[in-house]
């Protein structure tokens, strides 16, 4: 079942092709790995796809918790559609706990009325404990529970990015867009990490899709890549193809030339 049908997407700023006439579809609990040199239109594909950026052309259309196109596409109302995601500079409140942090995640799902915040009616309080027992347990499942009263800014940077993904998932997601995952990880927390997704995806009953310059956890849990250079969408398909495609080693090793 498709959940994610791209069509002649293109973006432009200005005299800048970012993306160009991409098309892909993406099928319910796949794991995608979109890679591609430096300023090969990912982020911008990313940004797209959360309703930052509306397309100067072609449409995104989502089969996930309701059916929705990008000419419909409200950016605060991306949870709802079931799309959630990380970013490649991380954007954590620093100056609120863990816990705090992965509360407000939650904030979308909340099931109590303004009336019942405001007069905290038994309905607010019930609520608030549901989602404080939801955020812990999540906080476990992380391995972030003992550091759950920590500034978020005292966080390793590992644990940072662990506690954004916690923070999307909070959001029940049917789509978690991971941008660079593992920048900044060392090899033992990048092997940790792709444990982690893997183990996420059968958890939650998700499907990803992650931009990653790091080809280990690209090659080792991606199903299926897409491989963007200069805007255009130049191959997809599984990653050992990927891996022996002419047009995508000449994109790298160009981008090594330079
Ligand atoms: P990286 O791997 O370095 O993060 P990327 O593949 O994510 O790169 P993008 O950040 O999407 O690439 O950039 C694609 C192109 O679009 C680049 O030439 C970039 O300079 C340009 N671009 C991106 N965002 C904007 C913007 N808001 N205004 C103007 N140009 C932009």
């Amino acid at each position: 079942m498709s959940v994610l049908k791209v069509s002649n997407l293109s973006k432009a700023f200005g005299g800048i092709k970012a993306v160009t006439d991409v098309s892909l579809n993406v099928e319910k609990g796949e794991i995608i790995g979109l890679i591609g040199p430096n300023g090969a239109g990912k982020t911008t594909f990313f940004n797209l796809l959360t309703g930052i950026y509306q397309p100067t052309s072609g449409e995104i259309e989502y089969d996930l918790n309701i059916k929705v196109s990008s000419k419909d596409f409200k950016p605060y109302k991306m949870t709802h559609y079931g799309v959630a995601r990380t970013f490649q500079n991380i954007r954590l409140f620093q100056n609120m706990t863990v816990v705090e942090n992965v509360l407000i995640g939650f904030h979308n799902g909340l099931k109590y009325s303004v009336a019942s915040s405001l007069f905290r009616l038994p309905q607010y309080y019930k609520s608030e404990r549901n989602t404080y027992e939801k955020a812990i347990k999540l906080l476990d499942k992380f391995d972030l529970l003992d550091k759950k009263d920590s500034y978020a800014r005292n966080l390793s940077y590992g644990d940072q990015r662990r506690l954004e993904i916690a923070r999307a998932l909070a959001a029940e997601p049917k789509l978690l867009l991971l941008d660079e995952p593992a920048a900044g990880m060392n090899p033992k927390e990048t092997a940790e990490l792709t444990e982690l997704i893997k183990w996420i995806r059968e958890q939650f009953d998700l499907t990803i899709i992650l931009i990653e310059h790091d080809m280990s956890l690209v090659m080792n849990i991606c199903e299926r890549l897409f491989v963007f250079d200069y805007g255009h969408l130049i191959a997809s398909g599984l990653p050992e193809e990927i891996r022996n495609n002419p047009r995508v080693i000449k994109a790298y090793l160009g981008e090594e030339a330079n």
